[in-house]
């Protein structure tokens, strides 16, 4: 029986993609859709991975619409309709799972009222916070503007993401903000101790309540590491910041992606709760 017992739990961690019965994973609340134009597979899809991979809930969070048309990579405002649709499609094809349904939403300052507007046109159970764009229109994590991250410009460039991200956290606006340290995604990061970056975001978080994500994508850039950095996490968790973990999905293979590496590194920081949403409602699960 002990053998058996063990080899059931071998089994677990041979396949870090299924848990175990009492083990629940986190919920993967950052995940998109083909609206955005630069994303695979349709919600049934991501919705069969994630039950293969043992998850009991998800949620959609494409590129939130702008008002007109704004840049290539996200969804348009006539989509919308389209959008509920496809996740109503998953919800009703998998009963089994929950199903949530979220926006990916850019915070650019001056814009706010846009966001409120969005906030309005759906029964949303989260809306997320994302910092792309800096004031003067600089897209952080565009390769077209790669070069930039490679110049003397960087510490600017950091101080002003940091400074965009403190103001997307102080808006109120969102129940969780994305990839924290988005501008190391191509493994360029300003010297010394990134601390003085953090510090600002994760006492505005504190301050405000707000939670944010680890956002395993940036496993699978140039940076090689997940969206945030350990330092950064360790100092969201002394200050009682709540987290989520997500996998910031494309295509339905990246469901769940990296999600026990995930676990293991918020649990070494001393995470014991994830947070969950519903109707923009905020819960705790034990991790
Ligand atoms: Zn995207
Ligand atoms: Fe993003
Ligand atoms: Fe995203
Ligand atoms: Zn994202």
């Amino acid at each position: 029986m002990v053998s058996v017992a063990l080899a059931a739990t071998r089994a677990l961690v041979a396949n870090p993609g299924s848990a175990g019965p009492n083990k629940m994973q986190p919920a993967d609340y950052h995940m998109h859709t083909p609206l955005c134009h630069h994303a695979t597979g349709n919600p049934v899809d991501y919705a069969r991975v994630a039950i293969e991979r043992g998850l009991d809930e998800i949620g959609f969070a494409d590129h939130n619409p702008m008002p007109e048309q704004f840049d290539d990579w996200r969804m348009s405002l006539t989509d919308l309709p389209r959008y509920f649709d496809l996740v109503a499609e998953a919800r009703g094809k998998f009963p089994q799972l929950t199903i949530r349904l979220g926006l990916e939403c850019d915070f650019i300052a001056g814009h706010e009222s846009w966001i409120e507007k969005l906030a309005g046109m759906a029964e949303w159970d989260f809306l997320i916070g994302s910092v792309h764009y800096l004031p003067g229109g600089f897209e952080v994590d565009h390769p077209r503007h790669m070069s930039r991250h490679m110049s003397g410009e960087r510490e600017e460039l950091w101080a002003s993401y940091w400074k965009t991200y403190e103001r997307a956290i102080r808006s109120g606006l969102f129940d969780f903000v994305a990839h924290p340290d988005l501008p190391k995604k191509f493994g360029f990061r300003p010297e010394g101790d990134l601390r003085r970056f953090y510090e600002p975001a994760v006492r505005a978080l504190a301050e405000t309540g707000m939670a944010f994500e680890i956002n395993t994508a940036g496993l699978r850039k140039d940076c090689r590491e997940m969206y945030p950095a350990r330092e950064f996490l360790q100092m969201a968790h002394e200050a009682g910041v709540p987290l989520t973990i997500n996998s910031d999905a494309h295509a339905p293979g990246e469901v769940g992606a990296a999600f026990p590496e995930a676990v293991a590194l918020a649990r070494a920081v001393g995470y014991r709760e994830l947070v969950r949403f519903c109707k923009r409602e905020r819960s705790v699960v034990a991790l």
